[in-house]
């Protein structure tokens, strides 16, 4: 029997009503956030000093990489294809269902971990030249990775073709457990939609609408088709401009409406990592989440890996800002357009993922950031 104090201590469930109420009303800022899932979008939009004081631009990037699940804008593409199926009844939390993918790494990656969240297992399947963090990061989320050969689209075993593929097996597998579902990012309308409804309206609401262009690459072209359709149906003026590593088909695909010229066939080409160290964008096919936005993109420029490379190296000497090639890509692409613009203008584009995971092969046999200092200047970077 309790006895003083003892005896009017509340039970254990009022403690715990008590202190979910003190944690409702500590959040009405909206602080706590309800697992991963929560720490997707609303990234901050850093303003790159060093390339705004070079160019007399402000030069803004939205930092992709604090999404807090993947650690990129795949973040809000993954949770978006979860969401609709689930919404379309094509998935069920916590039923051991499998979603599969083909991609690069990031959207992988993004998928795994909201799949952990979610109760789903994640098998994905991406070619074996991406640097490995991709990879190693993959099999630590527990996902089940098949590493394939680079090969173009009209091959079968082609990393997309093999997650569809094997979707498709898991149905027709009667002893399998769960269900399969092709996730399909360069296709479906998930993707750019995430873009659409996230990314696009905080940069307007980030910048008050007052930006006069919007930067980016394009790797299934989600990001730059969801964005431009919201930001031109708002601002019409805002010039949408693609940024595009060597060997992709869609800087030619903006510039004059086709891909190839007339010798090659579309798709027979393989990505462009032959041509290029940068992972994550350019492509040489036409992908529905590119081509739903394509005649909203005003202009395409083509950046080189050297460029891409010495950029890279200034944001870490200039601003501490340690990026992965796409990022460094979309950075020389709008500092470019800063100087044909001319001072006063103001530009957005996207930070993607960070160095940390391009370790291995973006940022390998760089030298010290100390061996840097002395040589970096801005028109060397655009013109190494
Ligand atoms: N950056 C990185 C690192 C990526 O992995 C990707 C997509 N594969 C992109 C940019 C391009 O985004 P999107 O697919 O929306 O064109």
């Amino acid at each position: 029997v309790l006895t003083g104090a003892w005896s009017n201590r509340p039970s254990k469930q009022k403690i715990r009503k008590r202190q979910l109420e003190r944690l409702a009303q500590l959040d009405s800022n909206g602080d706590i956030k309800e697992g991963i899932e929560g720490c997707i979008g609303k990234t901050p939009l850093i303003k790159i000093k060093s390339l705004s004081e070079a160019t007399g631009c402000e030069i803004l990037a939205k930092a992709e990489f604090l999404n807090g699940a993947g650690n990129s804008p795949k973040d809000r593409v993954a949770l978006s294809i979860i969401e609709t199926a689930e919404e379309q009844g094509l998935l069920t939390p916590h039923s051991g269902d499998t979603i599969y993918e083909g991609t690069v790494g990031s959207t992988g990656i993004s998928l795994a971990a909201i799949c952990r969240a979610r109760g789903y297992k994640a098998h994905i399947c991406m070619p074996d030249d991406m640097a490995v963090e991709k990879s190693d990061l993959l099999l630590k989320l527990g996902a089940e990775v098949e590493r394939v050969r680079p090969a173009p689209i009209v091959d079968q075993k082609q990393f997309v073709n093999l997650a569809r593929t094997r979707a498709a097996e898991h149905t027709a597998d009667l002893s399998k457990s769960g269900r399969g579902l092709f996730a399909d990012q360069f296709e479906t309308e998930a993707n750019w939609r995430a873009h659409f409804t996230g990314t696009g309206p905080e940069i307007y609401d980030q910048t008050s609408g007052c930006l006069d262009a919007f930067v980016s690459g394009a790797g299934t072209g989600g990001t730059i088709s969801g964005v431009a359709l919201f930001l031109k149906q708002r601002l019409p003026h805002v010039q949408v401009v693609l940024a595009d590593p060597p060997g992709s088909g869609l800087y030619n695909r903006v510039k004059f409406g086709v891909m190839f010229d007339s010798k090659e066939r579309e798709g027979t080409r393989r990505r462009q990592q032959v041509d290029t160290i940068v992972e994550g964008i350019g492509i040489n096919r036409q992908t529905r989440n590119f081509e739903v936005g394509r005649e909203l993109i005003d202009d395409a420029i083509r950046v080189n890996d050297d460029q891409a490379k010495a950029m890279a190296r200034w944001l870490v000497k200039h601003d501490g800002i340690f990026v992965g090639s796409s990022s460094a890509v979309n950075c020389v692409a709008a500092t470019k357009l800063a100087k044909s613009l001319g001072p006063g203008h103001r530009i957005v584009t996207l930070l993607c993922d960070s160095g940390v995971r391009h370790l291995s092969k973006f940022w390998a046999n760089t030298e010290s950031i100390e061996d840097i200092e002395s040589d970096l200047d801005l028109d060397e970077v655009l013109n190494p």
